[in-house]
């Protein structure tokens, strides 16, 4: 039985987490699942004044898996930090412990107009970046403002340990082995000293993957080199900060944020949830992209429940339904036939149905 948490949030959350579950509905059966929905972020502070309440992470304690949609909103923007949707998610995070962010990126062929790179620099383009994700300059100590002879001033203090270090190393070198085996460290040991630590820990880990070819970029020339030649990496390893820029950085060459999923692991369970947010702009009008929703039920079914065939099955559903010329607003064309979140989520599940 896996028990699998469903926290749907706000905005377009409801909407694509409904096409996630009308996905899973097609392995009942196959496998058995046990859903508990609960409430995060805004929705969960108009119910009970909190984005994560007691309840959310009892209940997130006891899964095996979390489904994660999105959280915020406009009518919250005006909450102090602490009550704000926002906190919902990284509170889940920081509870669970988990410490590595995955973000696959995937060109699908159908889509390369969509891309702001030439069609040529997007062959053979398919990496993942190994996120740090619960350290670094946003959570290091000490931080805060002071005043000091009239002059006032704000810091953060950007600080790794080795155990934290090595932990995401690892990660990273373990997926490797299963992809084509090369790891690309991102740092700024030119210039800082945790970077500096970072690089030699990450090769002192390294130690024992001699099959992993290990290289490091700069993170100025990583920015660069995504743009320039994205098809160069396979795994990014990166701080939590780097991995927060060159993430976003690298999830417009596929031409629409509502494409792309995510995981959160690290812990005794993990997070899948796609890398967009709440999108008000469009919540409740049937125009959001479930795609990137779906491909995180895809990473749940490969690295939870250990089916990497269910994995595959969901990509391939995807792909042939763009095959087919179906496209939401984001990824729409002239052309190609203009569907609705559900219409794309149906879509999608008849096609692995027929599998
Ligand atoms: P956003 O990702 O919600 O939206 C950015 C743009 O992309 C919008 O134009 C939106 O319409 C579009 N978009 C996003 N997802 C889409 C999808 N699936 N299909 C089609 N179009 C899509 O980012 P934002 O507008 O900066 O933030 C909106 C709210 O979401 C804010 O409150 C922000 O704090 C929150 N947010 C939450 C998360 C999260 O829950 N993990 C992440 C980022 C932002």
């Amino acid at each position: 039985m896996h028990n699998i948490l469903i926290t749907a949030g706000d905005g377009i959350g409801p909407e694509i987490m409904e096409e996630a579950k009308r996905v899973l509905s097609c392995f009942e059966g196959e496998l058995s699942f046990d859903f508990t929905e609960k409430l995060i972020g805004g929705a969960a502070f108009e119910q009970y004044g909190s984005p994560f309440p007691k309840e959310t992470e009892e209940a997130a304690q006891k899964s095996d898996a979390i489904l994660f949609g999105a959280v915020g909103g406009p009518k919250w923007d005006v909450l102090p930090l602490a009550q704000r949707p926002e906190k919902g998610v990284l509170a889940i995070r920081k509870t669970l412990g988990l410490y590595a962010n995955l973000r696959p990126l995937t060109i699908w062929p159908q889509l390369v107009d969509f891309s702001p790179l030439r069609p040529e620099i997007l062959n053979d383009v398919s990496f993942i970046i190994v996120r740090e994700l619960t350290g670094d300059v946003y959570f290091g100590e000490p931080r805060g403002f002071k005043e000091e002879n009239g002059q006032r001033s704000a810091f953060n203090t950007m600080v790794y340990t080795e155990e934290e270090i090595r932990r995401i190393s690892k990660v990273a070198f373990d997926l490797a082995r299963k992809r084509k085996k090369r790891v690309c460290s991102i740092d700024k040991s030119n210039v800082l000293e945790s970077m500096r630590f970072w690089r030699e820990i990450v090769e002192d880990t390294h130690r024992d993957y001699p099959d992993i070819e290990l290289s490091h970029l700069y993170v100025d020339n990583a920015a660069m080199q995504i743009i320039r030649k994205p098809s160069s990496f396979d795994v990014m390893l990166t701080s939590n900060m780097f991995g927060d820029i060159l993430s976003d950085e690298s999830a417009v060459l596929s031409g629409s944020l509502g494409l792309l999923p995510s995981s959160s692991i690290g812990g005794k369970n993990a997070l899948y949830e796609p890398i967009h947010g709440s999108a008000p702009d469009i919540a409740g009008k049937g125009l959001a992209n479930p795609i990137g929703m779906i491909l995180s039920v895809a990473m749940m079914m490969d690295h939870s429940f250990n089916r990497p065939d269910i994995a595959k099955n969901i990509h391939q559903a995807v792909s042939n339904v763009l095959d087919k010329g179906l496209r939401t607003t984001d990824i729409w064309s002239q052309g190609m036939k203009k569907v609705s979140t559900s219409e794309m989520g149906h879509a999608i599940e008849k096609e692995i149905r027929m599998m």
